[in-house]
């Protein structure tokens, strides 16, 4: 039988003594879209920023398509696309030299360069704001540029930190639409919420 998309066993993640995360386990099937429900706090970021390569366990084991996290981590970033809920400071820097920058942090060259960012500037119909700067957008044009960012290398799955929070009505329903394409497109796609509702 093929690994599924995510496994995690018996998941810890300590800082001192606090446990952000305490002996989790799951596992999502390739091809799933799956919601991760938590109040505030209940190390929804911490479990994904492991499945991410960013953080690490202080005990048990996460896979991605049968990769340890720990042991393959460049293996894992090649297969996971990450949407954090922050996408950091960036200051001058216009939307295409932003997505410029991360196909090259993913190797991608020349013409292939080109067209992944074309392809992902598509898919989230950012075409119209490549010359604006990436660090003046609003709340629904930074959570596409995030998402454009994440798909940069055409990962299989899709891990998503909150990606509705803040977003207007319409833009979520646009947020559910492209989740939805890409579902469609056989992708996985893990995604938290603190609000079960935002998730339907
Ligand atoms: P939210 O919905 O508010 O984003 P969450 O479910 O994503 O919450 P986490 O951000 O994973 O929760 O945090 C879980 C717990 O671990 C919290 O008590 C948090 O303060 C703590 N924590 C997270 N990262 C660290 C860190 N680097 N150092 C110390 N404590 C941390």
């Amino acid at each position: 039988m093929s690994d599924p998309a995510i496994r995690v066993q018996n998941l810890s993640r300590q800082y001192g003594k606090l446990f952000a995360v305490q002996d989790l386990s799951f596992e999502i099937p390739r091809g799933d879209v799956v919601g991760f429900v938590g109040a505030n706090g209940a190390g929804k970021t911490t479990t994904m920023r492991v499945l991410a390569t960013l953080d690490y366990p202080s005990a048990g084991t996460c896979e991605v398509l049968g990769h340890n996290v720990v042991l393959e981590p460049e293996k894992v970033r090649h297969k996971i696309g990450w949407m954090p809920d922050d996408l950091g400071n960036f200051e001058n820097v216009t939307v295409i030299e932003f997505l410029d920058f991360y196909a090259r942090a993913m190797g991608f060259k020349g013409k292939e360069r080109r067209e992944r960012i074309e392809e992902v500037m598509d898919f989230t119909e950012l075409h119209p704001l490549a010359d604006r700067l990436s660090d003046k957008l609003s709340k629904g044009q930074t959570q596409r540029l995030g998402l454009a960012r994440a798909l940069i290398h055409d990962p299989e799955i899709l891990i998503m930190d909150e990606p509705a929070a803040g977003l207007d009505p319409k833009a979520r329903v646009e947020l559910k639409r492209l989740i939805r394409v890409l579902a469609d497109d056989g992708k996985t796609v893990f995604i938290s919420s603190h609000i079960l509702s935002e998730l339907g």
